[in-house]
């Protein structure tokens, strides 16, 4: 094994999380590169505490020094980042570009941690005569962070710089899928200088997670991952009176007009759906097709076809997935959709058991098939023809979830008109991957996230964040009333 057996990291200590032993596999090519033990409610409890006791003087700092730790931590992805992209290949199976360009996003996503002393600067106004209230944000205490498979570093560090920052401690408890990149990121928080017990990494699953939404001293969770578990974090949470916030699953819909510019269309589509081989809750899964726009569907199967796998297009997790994908896309293959291009029993030369579906672009979808309804998290985009736009953004809003919608059209009425009725939190006008850029915050809408505010940006301060507010008379000798 290429990797020693990935343990709990709790106050810099590594523990064995004591359970069933798993194995972490490459999806690139098949093969056993570590193991990780799972974890039940006694590590989860070791790691609260520890966390626990790290808070009293972690909260005390002032911001300012709070951030000192995520410059040098940000700095410190960036000297390693070759190094941890190609740990992120390994244990995702995307390509090495996409692992980069997820450690760099984590790198800005720390950078804008540390303008948070800008941004949370107390409010403070004399609201009567002699008389002033303020405002103050103060952490919640011990968090965790619950994490999926897919961006083993990005979505990590969606949550651990802005909570650490703002003064919590947490408990992150990444996918037992992709265990190696969290505990790197343990480590170089370490060697950035942040005090022993702040951050902590717990591996499981199930038990774990369960055991983190009952843990009486775990004030707040974020998880990101499918809506079947957000679901239930988010009301066993809930239950226990925690503050939950919980992103779930998306199915995006790319509205596509006739008069859409046809290269920029074509390549933007294609990249949004095989990116990180479409296991990704930006990615176009859906693409309604207004009108004729057979010229558009011709350039982008052409597009398509360029995307090997294995080259620029990387591996799907587990043998398990690509199955599921596979049966997806035969299923509407049987009920009469027509595959324009055919990612199925894919495989890679000199990687015969690694996990591969080549792009496939499954043209007259119809919006009540399975396909079309569900998410498919597979390179693989079904086409929905509709005689106009009414009709298609009726099919968008139709969709349970609620995370990315796409118009593309050089008519700026049209775009505006889409984007004002669209059911998702991030819109993209001639963008296929419309994630918002800090500050600007990440969150979708409907079953694609339970609880309020983003998980990112400025809006992730309300969520990390409690309020408190003082009401001051400084002179309490002065002849004033409370409203003079
Ligand atoms: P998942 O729901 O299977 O797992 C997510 C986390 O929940 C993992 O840490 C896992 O250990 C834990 N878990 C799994 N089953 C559980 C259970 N029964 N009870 C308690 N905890 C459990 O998701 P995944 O397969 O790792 O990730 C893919 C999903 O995540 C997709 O649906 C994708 O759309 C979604 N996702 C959403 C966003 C977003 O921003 N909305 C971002 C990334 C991924």
């Amino acid at each position: 094994m290429k990797y020693k057996p990935v343990k709990n990291f709790i106050g810099d200590e590594l523990i064995d999380g004591g359970g069933e032993k798993l194995d972490v596999c490459s999806p690139l090519d098949g093969s056993v590169i570590s193991k990780v033990s799972l974890s039940a409610a006694e590590a989860v409890d070791k790691a609260v505490h520890t966390a626990k006791e790290a808070f009293p003087a972690w909260s005390n700092t002032t911001i300012k020094e709070r951030v000192q730790v995520f410059f040098r931590y940000k700095q410190l992805l960036e000297e390693n980042m070759d190094e941890l992209s190609k740990l992120v290949q390994e244990e995702n199976g995307k390509t090495y570009d996409e692992s980069k360009a997820e450690v760099l996003k984590s790198a800005e996503l720390t950078e804008f941690a540390c303008s948070m002393p800008q941004l949370i600067s107390n409010e403070i106004l004399e609201v009567s005569k002699g008389v002033e209230c303020r405002e103050e944000h103060h952490p919640l205490g011990v968090v965790a962070s619950i994490t999926p498979f897919n961006f083993p570093n990005m979505v990590p560090n969606w949550t651990i710089p802005n909570a650490l920052v703002l003064g919590n401690t947490m408990i992150l408890k990444p996918s037992e899928i992709v265990p190696l990149s969290a505990n790197r990121i343990a480590e170089l928080l370490k060697e950035a200088g942040l005090p022993k017990g702040v951050f902590n990494v717990v591996h499981g699953a199930q038990e774990a997670v369960e055991a983190i939404c009952d843990h009486p001293e775990i004030q707040a969770i974020s998880f990101v991952g499918s809506t079947r578990v957000a679901k239930i974090v988010y009301q066993r949470g809930c239950s226990n009176l925690k503050r939950v916030m919980a992103l779930g699953s998306a199915k995006n819909h790319l509205i596509v007009l006739p008069d859409a510019n046809i290269e920029m269309t074509a390549s933007n589509v294609a990249a949004s759906m095989t990116g990180c081989a479409g296991q990704r809750c930006m990615a176009a899964s859906a693409m309604v097709a207004v009108g004729s726009v057979d010229h558009i569907i011709e350039k982008l199967c052409e597009e398509a076809r360029k995307i090997i796998p294995g080259k620029n297009l990387g591996a799907i997790i587990s043998k398990k997935a690509k199955e599921r994908i596979e049966n997806y896309i035969t299923e509407a293959e049987k009920d009469g959709a027509k595959i324009l291009v055919d990612g199925r029993n894919y495989k890679v030369e000199g990687k015969e058991n690694g996990f591969y579906v080549g792009p496939t672009i499954i043209d007259y979808v119809r919006p009540e098939m399975r396909i079309a309804r569900e998410e498919v998290f597979g390179p693989v985009l079904s086409i929905i023809r509709t005689k106009d736009l009414d009709e298609a953004i009726e099919i968008e809003n139709s969709s349970n979830y609620g995370n990315a919608a796409a118009v593309f059209t050089q008519n700026g009425g049209y775009a505006k008109y889409v984007a004002e009725r669209a059911s998702a939190g991030m819109i993209g006008v001639n963008i296929g991957v419309p994630v918002p850029r800090e500050p600007f915050s990440f969150g979708g809408w409907n079953d694609s996230k339970f609880g309020v505010c983003d998980i990112t940006g400025k809006s992730s301060i309300g969520f990390w964040t409690k309020l408190k507010k003082t009401t001051i008379k400084w002179n309490p000798e002065s002849k004033v009333n409370w409203m003079s």
